[in-house]
């Protein structure tokens, strides 16, 4: 939070500030998702919705997840939220019991501690052992205890771009199977994947009942503002989940679940185009992180983040002992915004986005790298 707030003051300011830490698409939303979010409001879809989402759209939704990943689900599953960050917290707060435990691995997306504590249950973490940043099923194994209740699995992972492939989610479905705890499996970024094929905890039938599935549009879509997610989930959750939105948010928007509707049923030929971009913006970022003699970066499998470890530009004599310092360092000597890794609970890395214009990458890594060897020549002078 310091560090956005210096961000936002250096940019106040007018200073020369160059920013990876965007967290959404830099594209627009495609054009005839807006058209259909006009026309609802033409058409007066201004009221109230159905408290778990309009019909018509958790149709569009079961639809989807029929095509695009093989699993059957009825309207009567699916609970359309205000955002996936809102199914997520649903989900916690529908499942868990003060006491209860939720299995995390590091690093993890920011907002699930936090979820998990305002669920009033606690946060166990798992920290991978190799460099790729998966944990195994073997590890969550060893983490389970009696008063487990669910694992959150976020693949692609944001921050690592790590995707699980479909040997690692089948022996994790074993153990969760086993264990009879809850997954909740976030695949927000399931559509933004380069080389590696892209595998669904749906398609685990043996889990069927213990899966919370979360999905939605702001990643894929290029719609984050509209606050539109879903979870699928069988359906005594999905109730549960239903009475908590009915006297907290009521509904999410009528106009943006109309504007979800057309991005799920229209064409589609926007998605792809929008990740050839991520793809040749993330080949340059790791061209030019390797270039960098002592980063250490897993290659992004998906998402639109790379996190590589800077640990070896600590320098105490410049005050930079974390990736915190590190961060504060480059924003104030180099002009260039990247976030901690220890804002997702891995020290020792840092976040960068290449949701930005090749341009804004291309400065924004040439301070990056000038700020780096910095730090290692004050380093090796003393
Ligand atoms: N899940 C993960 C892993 C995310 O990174 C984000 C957003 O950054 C979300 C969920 C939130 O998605 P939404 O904007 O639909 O609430």
């Amino acid at each position: 939070m310091s560090l956005t707030s210096l961000l936002a003051r250096l940019q106040r300011q007018g200073a020369d500030v160059v920013s990876l830490v965007a967290g959404q698409p830099d594209f627009p939303t495609p054009p005839h998702v807006c058209r259909a979010a006009i026309q609802a409001i033409e058409e007066g879809h201004t009221k109230y919705t159905a408290v778990d989402g309009a019909h018509e759209l958790k149709q569009a939704i079961a639809d989807w997840i029929k095509a695009e990943r093989g699993a059957v689900y009825s309207p009567d599953e699916i609970v359309v939220t205000c955002g996936a960050k809102h199914a997520v917290l649903q989900s916690l707060l529908a499942i868990c019991d003060p006491g209860d435990e939720v299995i995390l691995p590091v690093p993890y997306w920011v907002s699930y501690p936090e979820q998990i504590k305002l669920s009033d249950a606690i946060v166990k973490t798992v920290t991978p052992l190799g460099a790729d940043l998966k944990i195994t099923a073997a590890q969550l194994k060893q983490t389970i205890t009696d008063r487990t209740k669910a694992f959150i699995l976020n693949s692609p992972c944001n921050p690592s771009g790590a995707v699980y492939a479909s040997a690692e989610l089948a022996q994790m479905a074993d153990v969760i199977r086993a264990a009879g705890i809850y997954v909740i499996a976030d695949e927000i970024y399931d559509k933004i994947v380069f080389e590696q094929a892209f595998s669904s905890m749906t398609a685990f039938a043996e889990i069927r009942d213990q899966l919370i599935y979360i999905n939605g549009v702001s990643k894929s879509y290029a719609m984050t503002g509209w606050r539109i997610g879903f979870l699928a989930a069988p359906q005594p959750v999905a109730v549960a989940v239903a009475k908590y939105q009915g006297h907290s948010t009521t509904n999410a928007a009528s106009i943006s679940q109309r504007a979800a509707l057309a991005a799920y049923r229209e064409e589609q030929s926007f998605v792809a185009d929008m990740v050839s971009a991520y793809q040749e913006r993330r080949d340059y970022v790791m061209g030019r992180l390797g270039g960098m003699r002592h980063v250490i970066c897993a290659t992004p499998q998906g998402t639109f983040y790379a996190f590589p470890e800077l640990a070896a530009y600590y320098n105490k004599n410049k005050g930079v002992t974390s990736s915190f310092d590190l961060c504060q360092y480059l924003l104030e000597n180099y002009g260039v915004a990247l976030v901690p890794g220890s804002a997702f609970g891995m020290e020792g890395h840092v976040r960068l986005s290449f949701a930005v214009a090749m341009a804004t990458l291309r400065k924004a890594l040439d301070r990056v790298q000038a700020g780096l060897r910095s730090l290692a020549q004050q380093d090796e002078a003393t």
